[in-house]
């Protein structure tokens, strides 16, 4: 299994996942053909150009327009390189196809893909991943350039959501202190495409460790309520979330007479029917159950 720091490190150079196909090229460096195929030709174009063997570090030349010819120059003043004639082809911006490549990578990633629809600057709700419970979550993608955005983005993502949801990110660079917190505070678990996704011998995206997304490892496991506490914990969960029994049954594929069975303390804590119950009422209803 072959692991793509360099393409994920890249998502995290690219604003708004669009760069020039030069640019893209030396972000990814050897993980240049596994985006390749993803990525389409937008109708912007760029205002840099890698300048390689410069002797300036990240000297990145301006791309000018004169007498009809198109030029990436380069403006290191002691050792300035040659022009380089470029094509129109050269220097319109590529973004990456967010639907086709969620849609690859859900499947590895035990992800039930949706289209991605928008949750704020540089985030998406890519569809929905299951714990070993059964309970479901939003998975959202969120993906800057700068630290300060993606923070800003969370904070916003954290507000707007009153449900928990699984955070996946490029990489770990912008998981600092402040952010662990904030994640830690409402039990958000963050994975990053960095840890959970490589490729495999035939070149195709596989999970890195098989089990390793995206639930199971991050929540401790549920402690069963005590007896004597469950029908006021239910009564409190309902009011909560304004839900009625038969939405929870229906939620958790139950009959009554299980539900109440638990609730009596006759079904055995250590069923799955009994483990689904506590992580339900742990964990919350799924997005749609909600009345937002
Ligand atoms: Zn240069």
């Amino acid at each position: 299994m072959k692991k793509l720091s360099r393409l994920w490190r890249a998502f995290e150079r690219a604003p708004g996942l669009a760069a020039i196909p030069a640019q893209w090229q030396q972000y990814c460096g050897p993980d240049y053909s596994v985006i390749q195929p993803f990525l389409r030709p937008t109708d912007m174009v760029g205002a840099a150009y890698p300048c390689r063997d410069c002797p300036a570090r990240n000297c990145a030349r301006d791309i000018d327009y004169g007498n009809g010819e198109i030029l990436a120059v380069c403006h290191n003043s002691w050792h300035r390189r040659p022009d380089i004639p470029l094509t129109t082809a050269d220097i319109i911006l590529h973004r990456v196809d967010l639907p086709t490549f969620t849609q690859t990578v859900a499947r590895p990633l035990g992800i039930r893909w949706q289209p991605p629809v928008a949750r704020g600057h540089g985030a998406w709700g890519v569809g929905l991943a299951a714990n070993e419970y059964g309970i479901e979550r939003a998975v959202v993608l969120l993906v800057h350039t700068e630290q300060d955005r993606f923070r800003c983005a969370l904070n916003r993502l954290l507000a707007d959501s009153v449900e928990k949801f699984v955070l996946l990110s490029p990489t770990d660079r912008h998981k600092n202190l402040e952010v662990h917190e904030m994640l830690l505070r409402r039990e958000i678990p963050m994975h990053t495409l960095d840890g959970c996704l490589g490729l495999n011998e035939d070149g195709r995206f596989a999970a890195l460790q098989p089990g390793g997304f995206p639930l199971a490892a991050a929540e401790p496991p549920v402690e069963p309520t005590p007896i004597a506490e469950r029908p006021e914990k239910v009564a409190a969960f309902l009011a909560k979330h304004r839900l009625t029994i038969k939405d929870v049954l229906v939620a958790l594929n139950l009959d009554r007479r299980d539900f109440n069975r638990w609730r009596n303390g006759k079904l055995p804590d250590s069923s799955s029917k009994s483990k689904r119950i506590e992580a339900y009422l742990h964990t919350g209803p799924l997005p749609a159950k909600t009345t937002r």
